[in-house]
């Protein structure tokens, strides 16, 4: 709150004088092509007002408005597509521990964090709502861990809204039918379930030289192997690396097909565990991997603050569409070396 009312009092002041930087402005000129429904891509400020340092990035708090706010220009970072790929259940402790090489490669030419966290209910269905929504569950209403489609989708404006309002090509492909309740089926143009992670990244595989705009992932059996053996023991490590060995054919096929180089993929999980059980109890619950490679990525181990809602924001930023204002997520600039932009807004009380 202090920080608020210095900004506050801080921007007064400039206003008095006529001074507003321009990058602290609201961007109206934005509103009326989103209401029209066609997205158009604004530039981003010619120049950052936020100093980097090495251990922090200093953003001030933005005035909120009620218009979308303005993504920077991706094209300059050569993204075409992006894929995001969860592993349900990885704990960051257990890429190296399960042995997945094929995570452990992609890592090295990464830009990542071990410490990312899921939303307080650490549950499969409501965190990847969060991940896909950019929403806290506060506000996607996706409170509950079931296949109950009589309740109802996730309300809110998501991932697959905004492609599907750019006329872009998106696609699910999952281990858990009750994933569907995310998106209406509407607004993806494909939506798979597969059991195994063998059979997911075939049907992967046969979509890739198609192409698309969006390829989520989702590969279940290190919770299935989790909830029935426990976290961290060798029958989920197996999982992984199957799950692992299927992330080597997706990205194989990314190189046959060309579209490594244009493409951003996103490694994360919706929660991690222990014991038996995700249910919140313990901090390994909570902390996720986020991973990320691609175009204008700098490999490093990022050191600022990421949630699962990040994961719908750094996709809308790589692909250039417009992030709603709602949303609780920001894109991790720090991946890019892109110093924070204050035209995002991040709620910190949100679950
Ligand atoms: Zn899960």
């Amino acid at each position: 709150m202090k920080r608020d009312f210095i900004f506050v009092v801080a921007l007064i002041f400039l206003q008095a004088y006529n001074t507003v930087p321009e990058a602290w402005q609201p961007a109206p000129v934005y509103a009326a092509s989103y209401a029209a429904g066609s997205p158009a891509r604004t530039p981003a400020p010619a120049t950052s007002l936020f100093i980097v340092q090495q251990d922090h990035i200093i953003t001030p708090t933005p005035i909120l408005t009620n218009e979308p706010t303005p993504t920077a220009e991706p094209i300059q970072l050569g993204i075409e597509r992006v894929v995001i790929v969860s592993f349900d259940g990885m704990r960051p402790d257990a890429i190296e521990a399960a042995g997945m090489t094929n995570l452990l490669n992609l890592i090295e030419s990464s830009a990542y964090t071990f410490t990312a966290r899921t939303i307080s209910y650490s549950a499969t269905l409501p965190g990847h709502t969060s991940m896909l929504s950019g929403l806290c569950m506060e506000k996607h209403g996706m409170r509950w861990n079931g296949n109950n489609l009589y309740r109802g989708y996730a309300v809110g404006t998501n991932i697959f809204d905004l492609t599907h309002d750019a006329g872009m090509k998106s696609i699910m492909d999952v281990g858990k039918e009750k994933l569907r309740l995310i998106a209406e089926p509407e607004t993806t143009d494909d939506f798979e379930v597969h059991a195994t992670e063998a059979q997911i990244a075939a049907a992967a595989v046969e979509l890739i030289p198609s192409d698309f705009d969006l390829l989520f992932i989702h590969f279940p059996s290190a919770d299935l192997m989790g909830h029935k053996h426990g976290w961290m023991t060798n029958a989920q490590f197996g999982a992984l690396r199957e799950g692992d060995a299927a992330l080597g054919k997706i990205l194989a096929a990314l190189d046959e097909n060309g579209m490594r180089e244009t493409t951003l993929v996103i490694v994360t999980a919706d929660h991690g565990g222990h014991d038996k059980t995700h249910d919140g109890t313990l901090i390994e619950d909570y902390h996720i991997p986020w991973i990320v490679s691609g175009p204008g990525v700098i490999p490093q181990q990022l050191t600022s603050s990421i949630r699962i809602m990040d994961t719908a924001a750094t996709t809308a930023y790589a692909l250039g569409l417009p992030i709603p204002p709602e949303w609780d997520g920001i894109p991790v600039y720090e991946a890019f070396g892109v110093a924070a932009q204050d035209v995002h807004y991040r709620n910190e009380d949100c679950e």
